[in-house]
């Protein structure tokens, strides 16, 4: 099969361009994500490199190899501060021009212009450099999980590896005159892969944005601001799952709904700031109590609810009670006043009250009435026939223990 050279270059351009316009416009639409406009003016620059570079012999010299590899760098180093503002890593103009920088002051030295394995072996490594730089910036932030980061940097590696190795492979493999670099079996390959890293980076790195778009939306959909726990919505997404695996393997389950006493009394007295920095208190005191598999959330206001798989009635009281007295014994102080806050719990269970959502939600919200009738700051539920119970105090279970 014969590549022929100039019509890979024409493709080259046109996907880069065509790339280069899309990350505009997507910038355009969206303008909170700056890398799109670095990565806009990359594939542009990448283009413009491209037709410089193919335009060899009919421009002259100086353009079609001193500028039109200046612009090919600049165009992967405008790449990298484009993934350095993705997230959100400090990004300067210099970042993307050193390698041009560098390659342009060199093609001003006479010896080194005149070698074309020279100017090869500097400019791959140059390129070499930034997709690593651009690799190792994909990697710094891979802890957001995103596929797409994963094949974007496997994009990146690929075509800074192949770089990388044109470097010493300029002088084992003996070049043809520059005259005739045109009608070399390499060429096209060349033009081939400049080909395939443009589309298929373009292409990646419109996914991350587009990944990231939408999880960000999940989270804001899901996330309560205030306290960082699930919202209601969050928790019937996590919850539902969980209390059908608990249907299925015939576990039990239980469910606390917590709802802090005299609230409003703690507003109107210390102000609804004091109170925002008591609902964010008692998410803390409260996940301390809980494992890895239970399900938190903020129902709404100053309610709150715990789904606690693989949990008997016995343990799920003991948890609770410790919630309580953890709570109770925060010490808040606003001036010289101290601040006493307290939650009521209700609790259901499985075995009472079935294993569905709106059973034990409706079982909790009762016996969580019963727990404010009573006098507040304590926890009520249906408790097992053989359980112990001496006022308030219930023997606790130590964390860590079987549940079930
Ligand atoms: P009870 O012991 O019977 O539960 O009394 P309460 O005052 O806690 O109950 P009520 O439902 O009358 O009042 C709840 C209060 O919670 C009213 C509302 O102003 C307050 N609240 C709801 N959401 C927030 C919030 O996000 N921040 C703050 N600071 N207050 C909130
Ligand atoms: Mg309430
Ligand atoms: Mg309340």
């Amino acid at each position: 099969m014969v590549l022929d050279v100039p019509t890979l270059i024409v493709v080259t351009i046109f996907i880069a361009t065509m790339a280069g316009g899309l990350m505009l416009f997507s910038w355009l639409q969206n303008r909170a994500v700056a890398a799109l406009l670095w990565w806009g003016a990359a594939y542009l620059a990448g283009a413009v490199g491209t037709a410089l570079l193919g335009a060899r012999g009919h421009i002259p010299d100086f353009w079609s190899i001193n500028i039109a590899n200046a612009v090919l760098l600049a165009s992967v180093g405008l790449t990298w501060c484009g993934l350095r503002s993705f997230d959100s890593r400090p990004v300067s103009p210099w970042y993307a021009v050193w390698g041009s920088a560098v390659w342009l002051i060199a093609c001003g030295v006479g010896e080194f212009y005149q070698s074309l394995n020279a100017r090869i072996a500097l400019g791959s490594a140059i390129a070499a450099i930034y997709a690593a730089l651009a690799v190792r910036e994909l990697w710094r932030s891979r802890h957001d999980r995103m596929l797409s980061r994963w094949l974007a940097m496997v994009l990146f590696g690929f075509h800074g590896l192949i770089y990388l190795v044109r470097v010493p492979l300029t002088w084992i493999v003996t070049l043809p005159p520059e005259a005739g670099l045109f009608q070399t079996k390499w060429l096209p390959l060349g033009i081939f892969e400049a080909l395939f890293y443009t589309f298929g980076t373009a292409f990646m790195l419109l996914t991350m944005t587009k990944e990231r778009a939408e999880a960000r939306h999940k989270h804001a959909a899901f996330i309560d601001p205030l306290t960082g726990v699930p919202n209601r919505r969050g928790f019937v997404a996590r919850a539902e799952p969980v209390l059908a695996r608990c249907r299925n393997e015939a576990r039990p389950v239980s469910m606390l709904l917590f709802d802090l006493d005299h609230f409003k009394r703690i507003n109107d007295t210390f102000g609804h700031q004091a109170g925002d920095d008591i609902l964010v208190e008692f998410c803390r005191a409260a996940q301390n109590r809980f494992g890895p598999e239970d399900v938190f959330a903020r129902l709404g206001g100053e309610e709150f609810v715990c789904v606690l798989p693989g949990t008997q009635a016995q343990a799920a009281f003991a948890i609770a009670e410790r919630i309580r007295s953890d709570f109770d014994a925060g010490k808040r102080t606003i001036g010289a006043a101290h601040v006493r806050a307290t939650v009521s719990i209700g609790m259901a269970n499985s075995a009472d009250a079935g294993g569905d959502l709106t059973g034990l939600l409706g079982a909790a919200d009762k016996a969580l009435y019963q727990a404010k009738a009573k006098g507040r700051n304590r926890v009520e539920g249906r408790r097992p026939a053989l359980m112990l119970v001496s006022g308030d105090t219930i023997d606790p279970v130590p964390r860590g223990a079987a549940r079930e």
